[in-house]
C-alpha cells in the first residue's frame, strides 16, 4: 500500500505543476468522491465488510468493494484485517501500531503503512479463501495503476479528476486515525481507547468521525447517538436504500 499511496501523491502533484489546476473537472469532484469516500469506503469497505451493518446480496457488496479499491485504502482483505484484526480489538494499546500514542500523528497519518503490509494479513484467513478477495488483493497495485493509465490514455484530466478525489479519500479514513483518537474532541462514553468525535470532521469522514460513538458500540449502523450529532453515512446508505435490502 505504502508503495501506492506515495507515488500516487508525487504523480498528482506533478500533474498539478505540469497540467496546472485547471486539469481536474472540478464539478465531477463531490461527486465522485460521494461514489468512491462515501459508498465505496465507508458503507462497503468499513461498514458492510468490516461490521456486517447491512446485509447486502453478494453482488452489490462487490461493486461498493470495488468503488473501495480505488480509495488508497487497500485491498478489502487488506482493509478487514487491519481494521477488524487490529484497530478495534487494540486501539491504542502498546500493540496497536496505528495509533498516534505509538508514533504521533504520522505514524497515524501514513507511516503505520510500513509496518501493516506484512502483519495485518496474518489476522484475518477467511476471506483468502474466496476469490474475489484473494485477486483484488494480488492484484491491487496492477488494478489501481491499470485503471489511471487507460483513463489517462483516453482523457487526461479525468484521470488527474480522479486521482484528486483518490488521495482525498486516503485522507479522509487517515484524519479520523490521527485525530479522534488523540486527545481532542469529546466523548460521549468511556471506551477503554482513546476515541473521541468530532463534529466538525463528521461530514468530510461519512461519519466515521463520530469516533467514540462508533467504538463504543461497533455494531450500531448510525453513528449519530445524541442529539445534535449527525451521520453522512448512514444517511447516504438510507437515501440509497442500503438499509433497507436485505440478502436472501
Ligand atoms: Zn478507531
Ligand atoms: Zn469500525
Amino acid at each position: 500500500m505504502y508503495s501506492l499511496i506515495v507515488p500516487a501523491h508525487i504523480l498528482w502533484l506533478g500533474g498539478l505543476i505540469y497540467f496546472g489546476p485547471s486539469q481536474v473537472y472540478g464539478v465531477a469532484v463531490v461527486p465522485l468522491w460521494i461514489l468512491l469516500g462515501g459508498l465505496g469506503l465507508e458503507i462497503g469497505y468499513h461498514r458492510e465488510l468490516c461490521h456486517q451493518h447491512f446485509k447486502l446480496p453478494s453482488a452489490l457488496q462487490k461493486i461498493l468493494y470495488s468503488l473501495g479499491l480505488l480509495t488508497l485504502n487497500g485491498s478489502p482483505l487488506f482493509f478487514r484485517s487491519l481494521h477488524i484484526g487490529y484497530h478495534h480489538p487494540m486501539a491504542d494499546t502498546p500493540s496497536d501500531f496505528t495509533s498516534p500514542r505509538n508514533g504521533g500523528a504520522y505514524n497515524s497519518h501514513i507511516g503505520y503503512l510500513r509496518k501493516a503490509t506484512s502483519m495485518v494479513l496474518l489476522s484475518v484467513r477467511q476471506l483468502r479463501g474466496e476469490r474475489y478477495f484473494r485477486l483484488t488483493h494480488k492484484f491491487y497495485l496492477p488494478l489501481n495503476y491499470a485503471v489511471l493509465l487507460v483513463i489517462g490514455l483516453i482523457d487526461t484530466t479525468a484521470a488527474m479528476t480522479l486521482l484528486t478525489v483518490m488521495i482525498l479519500t486516503y485522507h479522509q479514513n487517515a484524519v479520523v486515525s490521527t485525530f479522534c483518537h488523540s486527545k481532542s474532541g469529546y466523548r460521549n462514553f468511556e471506551t477503554p481507547d482513546d476515541s473521541n468525535n468530532q463534529k466538525a470532521l463528521s461530514f468530510l469522514t461519512f461519519g466515521l468521525a463520530l469516533h467514540n460513538n462508533h467504538h463504543a458500540a461497533p455494531s450500531n449502523p448510525n453513528f449519530a447517538v445524541k442529539r445534535g450529532e449527525f451521520d453522512a453515512g448512514y444517511f447516504l446508505a438510507t437515501i440509497c436504500g442500503l438499509t433497507k435490502i436485505r440478502a436472501s
